[in-house]
């Protein structure tokens, strides 16, 4: 049933994710409050309330829970803990699809069960798994925390067997992947509304440097375009068995050799951010759409050209002048208090030439 309007939608984490999904649901006619521990809490700007509480605080999650009518996340380290002390009725996408994405290992479990390909890989529980993996899966390769790594933190990049030397093993569970030869990266973003309906916005490419996201543009180009409906398809299989809604990430490599999965990401992407000038409806106000049973939006391409780039650091500080730039290019801040090297402050999307 459709959440009528005035309704109370519940966002976990309160980051620049948080704070697109607030907006696009203010513009539906909802309130929106959101729960995170202490930070840099951007969304809570355009909160109407917010619960600045950890996420062991079960009767502050319980609190929270009484005055939403829908709880949905925009960060996907969100303990499963703090999930069950929330009535699971209330919480989309749902339980399963947070505790499978937030592990690399369980998640490239699942989409290799659905007839995904990944890198090669191996759980590393210690130095001398370490080794003996780079031994089986080959060397380069990158050392990763299975869990809570973002934007490139929690890697190490391995170039041959006697580098794992100079490794510290960080004592907790990681996988070590070998390293992909690609040709470029693009994510499938999905939004799958309450009935099972799956719709797809365009996969751009997407640029990294040092992990993060810095670039994605459309179009994507001949070989993207060749890849995309394989990739697709897996997306929209890990979707139905997840039996997910709202938006939904799939990151891939497209390398000779076809797509090569490499994570997930259950909630609206870095990736998707053109889609709020680009598209007929931005990744947000679907994912919206979707956790409140309303009406999925169109997701189709509105210009032959299209271009996002994050505005990382310091370079925050000078963005306005972007706006005399030539082009309207459409500024994004998130309004974060202290610029940091590495830290995403917000973006541009500049778009060119309308589809009739
Ligand atoms: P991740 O946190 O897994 O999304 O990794 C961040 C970025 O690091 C990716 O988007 C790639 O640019 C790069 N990367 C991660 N894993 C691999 C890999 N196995 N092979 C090549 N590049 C990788």
């Amino acid at each position: 049933m459709a959440l009528k309007p005035g309704s109370t939608i519940g966002i976990l984490g309160a980051g620049q994710l948080g704070r697109m999904l607030a907006m696009a649901a203010a513009q539906l006619g909802y309130r929106v409050i959101c729960y995170s521990p202490p930070g840099d809490s951007v969304a809570a700007d355009v909160c109407a309330d917010f619960f600045e509480n950890g996420w062991g605080d079960k009767a502050a999650l319980a609190a929270f829970a009484t005055k939403c009518d829908v709880v949905t996340w925009e960060f996907e380290n969100v303990p499963v803990s703090a999930i069950e002390a929330i009535p699971q009725k209330l919480v989309v996408p749902g339980k399963r699809a947070l505790e499978v994405a937030q592990n690399r290992l369980s998640e490239k479990g699942f989409v290799e069960q659905l007839g995904g390909r990944c890198a090669p890989y191996k759980r590393v529980e210690s130095e001398d798994d370490l080794t003996r993996a780079t031994e089986t899966v080959g060397t380069p390769g990158i050392l990763k925390t299975a869990r809570d790594g973002y934007d490139g933190k929690g890697q190490w990049r391995i170039g041959s067997a006697h580098e794992t030397e100079g490794v510290r093993f960080p004592g907790r569970t990681c996988i070590y992947e070998g390293l992909v030869d690609f040709e470029t990266e693009f994510s499938v973003i999905l939004v799958r509304g309450q009935d099972g309906m799956i719709r797809f916005w365009d996969s751009g490419t997407n640029k990294h440097e040092g992990g993060m996201l810095v670039r994605s543009a459309l179009p994507a180009g001949p070989l993207v375009e060749q890849q995309v409906e394989e990739a697709r398809e897996i997306a929209r299989k890990t979707a139905n068995a997840l039996g997910y809604v709202g938006v939904l990430t799939l990151e891939f490599f497209a390398t000779k050799q076809g797509p090569i999965f490499n994570e997930m990401a259950p909630r609206v992407h870095n990736s998707g951010h053109w889609t709020i000038e680009g598209a007929a409806t931005s990744q947000f106000e679907n994912h919206i759409r979707a956790v409140c049973g309303l009406p999925l939006g169109g997701t189709e391409t509105r210009f032959a050209e299209i271009e996002m780039r994050n505005i990382v650091g310091e370079d925050a500080l000078t963005a306005h002048q972007i706006l005399a730039e030539e082009g309207e290019p459409h500024l994004h801040l998130y309004g974060k208090r202290k610029a940091r090297e590495g830290r995403k402050m917000g973006h541009v999307t500049r778009v060119s030439n309308k589809v009739a």
